[in-house]
């Protein structure tokens, strides 16, 4: 077994390392520099917590965050890992103490503000100690041109500078377009680094969007199918966040809530809330979730559609990072659309870039926006569509969205056409509204003085419901039998594929709407190995160990660990370490109490 083999097992309590991760070791290990980029929940932090203890001396990791370090750092020490955090929560005294220690060797693994690089009493500790290694976390904040620049990253090739010895460098990062790996490689100053960019894939997520008539109805009734799990609830607006706070508090769902608007300390507060489970449901705007490493996340829902995929991707991807199925689910409404592009065109008054720079930005934005609409609008496999947004190469049926399991098809060919037909009478000069007001025989204003009440077409399809004819009219759309023009009044115009369906080459089919009771059935079901009654006992462990040592659940077993348990049912401290999660000092400190719980219930059933 080698070396890095030997510390997974034992000091994490794993049994294999995941695709892209052991080349990233072996990398810093030999002492070269890496870029990675991993999608959330890949299992970044391994990548340098690991090599970090088969390495001499100190290993630093830089992270923007301070409650993910506080996280992180306790994690590690759950694992009998020497870790320590520095930065501004620590009073004074904590903050020297901590660096005398470090100074004394005490720690493998400190991570550290980047604000704090350049201060005094940081540099003379690493100056005087070995520095093996530096990680930097969350590395795109060196670039300028994302929404997460942090001007103190940038300081930190002056750091490097200034140690005696230059360490390996590590950067980490989950979302990085080509011009942001080229940013971090040279505001980092990484030298030739090995680069690599995982799969961006999340096979235990399962995507779905929905347009429902009432939000608020959709989002309760997916609720109720997530009963006692926890899920974060993303909102457009602190407005929309206090409205959907308040419907789920009405209807007693633990929930809190989170926006820049809230002091910092009700921020704080609900935040650990959420982390620590006392409220199973988060509430919030974008400004949450950067920094939140809560694994058990079982479900994102959007309640409002983001501005573009790449927000949306890593807001859903913070379910499921444990690897366990969890659910995404978008709620779709025009309205979105709409509010976006306000957003977008917007001009902050502190903005002072040009003319011509600032319509490059909104032009770029409102293609992205246009990208996220047709995610919501596609009938094609949700996940292929992700995908190959990312520059990833997908076929089509993941089998695991709400566009590859459930629903019938309904041919809808005679509609289409009809509409194609609608479209080119009219003159090829209007929107989506008007076309469906003509071919359902709509008796407007704009009708008559427009005359197109005399069209061929004129009322052929009264009696059809309009959500029915836009649907088909957006699948004309993604099938590039419809081109819908951009700005601010955008009309439809005959695609190049209008002529395959026209003249009865090519069929259409819609996917019929599911009912409630078919959304469900639609939904992953989660595997029940295990015993259910004893996991709820085992979780019940968990949960007080946890309260004593004052950490979040999921830094004692992760649900995946205790579910495993609750098949397994050891009844030996040793029987543990089969378990996936379970390492020698998780083992040493809190098995007994596991296996004790299993004793018992196997006893009163009898079994034991
Ligand atoms: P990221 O930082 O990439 O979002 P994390 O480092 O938080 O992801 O890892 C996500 C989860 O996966 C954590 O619970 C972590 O312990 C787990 N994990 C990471 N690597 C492995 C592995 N090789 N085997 C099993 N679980 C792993
Ligand atoms: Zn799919």
């Amino acid at each position: 077994m080698d070396q890095l083999q030997a510390i997974l097992q034992r000091t994490f309590g794993y049994t294999t390392l995941r695709e892209g991760q052991r080349p990233v070791m072996e990398q810093l290990l030999a002492g070269r520099d890496v870029l990675s980029v991993m999608p959330t929940g890949a299992g970044k932090s391994l990548c340098y917590q690991l090599p970090a203890l088969a390495m001499p001396g100190i290993t630093l990791v830089v992270s923007p965050l301070i409650s993910l370090m506080k996280d992180q750092v306790e994690s590690l020490i759950h694992c009998g890992v020497a870790a320590a955090y520095l930065n501004s929560s620590l009073t004074e005294r904590q903050y020297a103490l901590a660096l005398r220690y470090a100074g004394e060797g005490r720690y493998k693994l400190i991570y550290v503000a980047p604000e704090r690089l350049d201060t005094p009493g940081f540099l003379r500790f690493a100056a005087g100690t070995p520095i093996s290694m530096v990680a930097v976390d969350e590395a795109h904040c060196v670039s300028q041109w994302g929404q997460d620049f942090r001007p103190s990253y940038l300081k930190i090739p002056d750091f490097l500078a200034k140690l005696p010895r230059r360490p390996v460098v590590g950067a980490f990062t989950a979302t990085a377009t080509p011009e942001v790996r080229q940013d971090i490689e040279r505001g980092l100053g990484l030298q030739t680094p090995f680069e690599i960019v995982s799969g961006f894939d999340r096979s235990n997520l399962f995507f779905v969007v929905e347009e429902p008539r009432d939000k608020k109805t959709a989002l309760l009734r997916f609720l109720r199918q997530h009963q006692g799990e926890s899920g974060i609830v993303y909102c457009n607006t602190r407005k929309n966040v206090d409205e959907v706070t308040e419907l789920l508090r009405q209807d007693k769902w633990p929930v809190t809530r989170y926006h820049a608007g809230l002091e910092p300390e009700e921020r704080r507060r609900n935040q650990e809330a959420f982390v620590y489970g006392s409220a199973a449901i988060m509430v919030a705007t974008n400004a949450f979730g950067m920094g939140i490493d809560k694994p058990d996340v079982r479900f994102v829902v959007h309640y409002n559609m983001p501005k573009d995929l790449e927000s949306y991707y890593q807001e859903a991807g913070r379910a499921g990072r444990d690897g366990e199925d969890a659910v995404c689910l978008l709620l779709y409404g025009g309205k979105d659309v709409v509010t976006n592009q306000f957003l977008i065109e917007l001009r902050d008054e502190k903005d002072d870039s040009s003319e011509e720079a600032y319509q490059a930005r909104v032009s770029r934005d409102l293609e992205r926006l246009k990208q996220m609409t047709f995610y919501c609008h596609t009938q094609d496999c949700l996940r292929a569509t992700i995908l190959r947004y990312f520059g990833e190469k997908a076929l089509g049926n993941c089998g695991k969205c709400g566009n590859c399991v459930g629903g019938d098809m309904e041919d809808v060919t005679d509609l289409g056409r009809i509409l194609l037909q609608a479209v080119d009478q009219s003159g090829q000069r209007f929107g989506m509204g008007r076309i469906i007001e003509i071919v359902t025989g709509g008796d407007t204003g704009a009708v008559t003085s427009w005359s197109l009440d005399r069209l061929a077409v004129y009322g052929r399809l009264a009696g059809t419901s309009r959500d029915q004819l836009r649907a088909v009219l957006r699948l004309l759309v993604s099938q590039g039998c419809l081109i819908q023009t951009e700005g601010q009044y955008p009309v439809l115009v005959l695609g190049e594929k209008a002529g395959d369906v026209l003249q009865g080459r090519q069929k259409l089919f819609l996917r019929r709407k599911r009912s409630a009771k078919g959304q469900k059935a639609a939904e992953p079901v989660r595997e029940s190995a295990g015993d259910e009654a004893l996991l709820e006992r085992l979780k019940a462990v968990r949960g007080r160990l946890a309260r004593m040592r004052g950490v979040p659940a999921y830094v004692i077993f992760s649900d995946k660990t205790l579910r495993e348990m609750s098949a397994l049912r050891p009844t030996a401290v040793e029987q543990l370490r089969q378990i996936s999660g379970v390492g020698e000092y998780k083992q040493s400190q809190y098995g007994k109490d596991f296996v004790a719980c299993v004793q018992k219930y196997l006893q009163e059933k009898g079994e034991a």
